[in-house]
């Protein structure tokens, strides 16, 4: 929890210093109050439709439940946060499926690369054997870097030459998975430019190969969002899921900014669990995502 409040220092002291009424106790319960709670969501790029919502909820849970203390609304207002990023949660059973094939796919710098090799790191630590497959063949350093990543974990990697098929790289991960009994795949894949139909129609392709040599898979296509970019991220999550459907988001550098409550906006308009968020470059900054634990963050 202190790496996860450290990560999330700039949200969270930009979003209770514009709560002041509220945490420091300077306003009666009332509407200033709540002009107060709505504006600091808004700066912290909750969103319009998640902020109307939890002004709507607590409005009407000071009204009949009789709040009239600074402390009751407060503990209201972080129980109806957490619900609303509670709302798309799913629970994530990587045993379900041998090996688990997971597909993470984001524009370039979001975080794609280095998500695979935290995760790598942390499942293998678990005991669990993980093979990653270095499937941005459009960037040498992408390759090499899953490569030292997957040498730090110590688990396998796929890879071939720049510039080789993507989706060969994918077919090559899913069968040596199955062959060598892998519990968990994670295969990467390019990130130029979110807009670039090329890159959409090879992601398909990479998904289509994947459940020629493993028909259900893959079991989840993840989409990293670079949490800094704030309001872009969503109409980035839309593009993709438009043309490849995600199944879930993981959203990284939560600590390079103060518009850390664009999570509840994400979660609002995508409608899709979050799995992990990244509050840092170290691997233990890439934390499984706990919206109690996260909203809690943004007060203490
Ligand atoms: P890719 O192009 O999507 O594969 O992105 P990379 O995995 O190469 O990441 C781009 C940069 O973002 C790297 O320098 C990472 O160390 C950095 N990065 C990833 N996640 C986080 C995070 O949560 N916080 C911070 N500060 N940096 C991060």
């Amino acid at each position: 929890f202190s790496r996860l409040k450290s990560g999330l220092s700039k949200t969270r002291d930009s979003f209770s210093k514009g709560l002041d009424n509220l945490v420091h106790g300077k306003a009666q319960v009332g509407p200033e109050m709540m002009d107060e709670i709505e504006e600091a969501l808004l700066i912290a790029d909750a969103g319009m439709g998640a902020t109307r919502k939890i002004l709507d909820a607590l409005k009407r849970e000071v009204s009949e439940n009789h709040l009239r203390t600074q402390e009751e609304v407060q503990a209201h207002l972080k129980t109806i946060m957490a619900g609303l990023l509670q709302e798309h949660q799913t629970p994530w059973d990587l045993n379900s499926k041998k090996p688990f094939i997971v597909l993470v796919i984001g524009i370039n710098g979001s975080g794609k690369t280095t998500t695979i090799g935290k995760l790598a790191g942390k499942w293998s630590k678990e005991g669990k054997k993980v093979l990653v497959a270095a499937g941005d063949t459009f960037r040498a350093a992408a390759i090499e870097q899953l490569q030292m990543w997957s040498e730090r974990a110590n688990v396998p990697c796929i890879a071939q030459k720049k510039g080789a098929d993507p989706s060969a790289v994918a077919y090559d991960a899913v069968q040596a998975g199955i062959a060598r009994k892998s519990d968990i795949v994670l295969i990467d894949t390019a990130g130029r430019l979110q807009t670039n139909t090329n890159l959409m129609e090879e992601l398909k392709k990479v998904k289509r190969v994947i459940g020629k040599v493993q028909p259900d898979a893959p079991h989840e296509t993840i989409l990293v969002l670079d949490g800094s970019i704030g309001q872009n991220s969503i109409s980035q999550a839309r593009l993709f899921h438009e043309a490849l459907h995600i199944d879930s988001l993981v959203m990284t550098k939560l600590d390079g900014t103060a518009k850390g409550g664009i999570l509840f906006n994400i979660v609002q308009e995508m409608k899709l669990p979050v799995r992990y968020i990244g509050v840092g470059e170290k691997a233990e900054d890439l934390q499984e995502f706990q919206p109690e634990a996260f909203v809690n963050a943004l007060f203490e």
